[in-house]
């Protein structure tokens, strides 16, 4: 017979209740004969317990136990919970009756692996134990004056420790800009660090800030095919159109269809630009009355009209240089060439 749990509480420490299986009750009674040598010293039981009573109750507790036990066990109980114990005594005419009744709730308890228990059966590998000081240790330090060693490189890559690019990157940052990258592992190993993530890991990283860090960022974004018309087109859209054309020369590894829609956008907007320069009549010449076209730059340069790009600054009505212009054909192309394959 499977062990049932009994106790005058109402659950069992980690284990659920799974099911209510209802009351069970034990009654026993004894007779008198059984209590002979009790009821012959009856006033001993209002002075203190005889040994041969204490004796006969343990007995009869026992055995009301292993009833409620039996039946508790085949209704498929695991527990018997808010046990409560009743000693009674009926007396009369001269015999005495010994009763004790023993009520509890059956219930069905869920499987010990389950839940909590489970936390029992896990394991930590001195790997994790290792990367997670390593990160502590990394997230602990003062960024701005740290340069990665051997050892955190190999940290690094071996764990592919994604979270720790900001901070590689701005400690990239300040290399490049006060140090000139001299005898520094971090000018090698942060675009190598750069390459094994995954194109959205890495263009979160090199489009983080691009207005301020485009400089640092734009080798890494052509030499890892970071191209992303989404941040171009964002780029465009907060007028930041030098930065937007120069990012058109980069490419991706390869273009879905949502990225030649964002492309088809893009060229909307750049040949939709607005006019910096102008178009307007002025004399020929000094000494000259008659009136012609001339092109005026937006820096204020005065060229015949005829002319594209300023003969002083080299900028078109729209402000921008011959080889802007020339990456905008070559981005149109480029789009075009991808709308055809992608309709094939
Ligand atoms: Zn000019």
């Amino acid at each position: 017979m499977n062990k049932v749990i009994i106790t005058t509480t109402n659950q069992v420490n980690h284990r659920d209740i799974c099911d209510y299986l209802g009351l069970v009750t034990s009654n026993l009674v004894i007779g008198t004969n059984v209590f002979s040598d009790f009821v012959a010293s009856f006033s001993d039981f209002f002075g203190g317990m005889s040994g041969t009573y204490r004796n006969q109750l343990d007995t009869l507790y026992k055995r009301a136990i292993d009833d409620l036990s039996e039946k508790a066990t085949l209704r498929g109980a695991d527990a018997i919970l808010g046990v409560k114990i009743d000693f009674d005594e009926i007396s009369g005419k001269g015999k005495s009756m010994f009763m004790v009744s023993i009520t509890g709730t059956a219930v069905k308890l869920s499987d010990p692996m389950d839940g909590s228990n489970r936390l029992h059966e896990k394991t930590i590998s001195s790997r994790l134990v290792e990367i997670e000081l390593f990160k502590q240790e990394w997230f602990g330090r003062h960024i701005d004056t740290y340069l990665p060693n051997e050892k955190d490189w190999s940290m690094i890559f071996s764990n592919n420790l994604l979270e720790l690019a900001p901070s590689l990157y701005r400690i990239y940052v300040r290399v490049c800009q006060y140090t000139n990258g001299q005898d520094s592992s971090i000018i090698e190993k942060f675009p190598q660090f750069i390459s094994t993530l995954s194109y959205d890991d890495a263009v979160d990283i090199m489009y983080f800030d691009y207005e301020n860090l485009s400089t640092f960022a734009n080798n890494l974004i052509r030499d890892n095919k970071l191209f992303c018309p989404v941040k171009v087109l964002d780029l465009l859209k907060s007028e930041k159109i030098d930065l937007a054309i120069n990012l058109l020369a980069y490419d991706k590894f390869e273009y879905t269809h949502q990225d030649i829609v964002v492309m088809g956008q893009i060229v909307k907007w750049l040949d939709n630009l607005p006019n910096k320069g102008s178009v307007q009549q002025k004399k020929a010449g000094l000494l000259s009355s008659k009136m012609e076209d001339k092109y005026i730059c937006q820096n204020g340069h005065t060229n015949s009209a005829d002319i594209e790009f300023c003969g002083n600054c080299g900028l078109n009505i729209k402000g921008l240089n011959s080889s802007q212009v020339a990456l905008i054909n070559k981005f149109r192309y480029k789009f075009t060439v991808l709308r055809g394959l992608m309709q094939e």
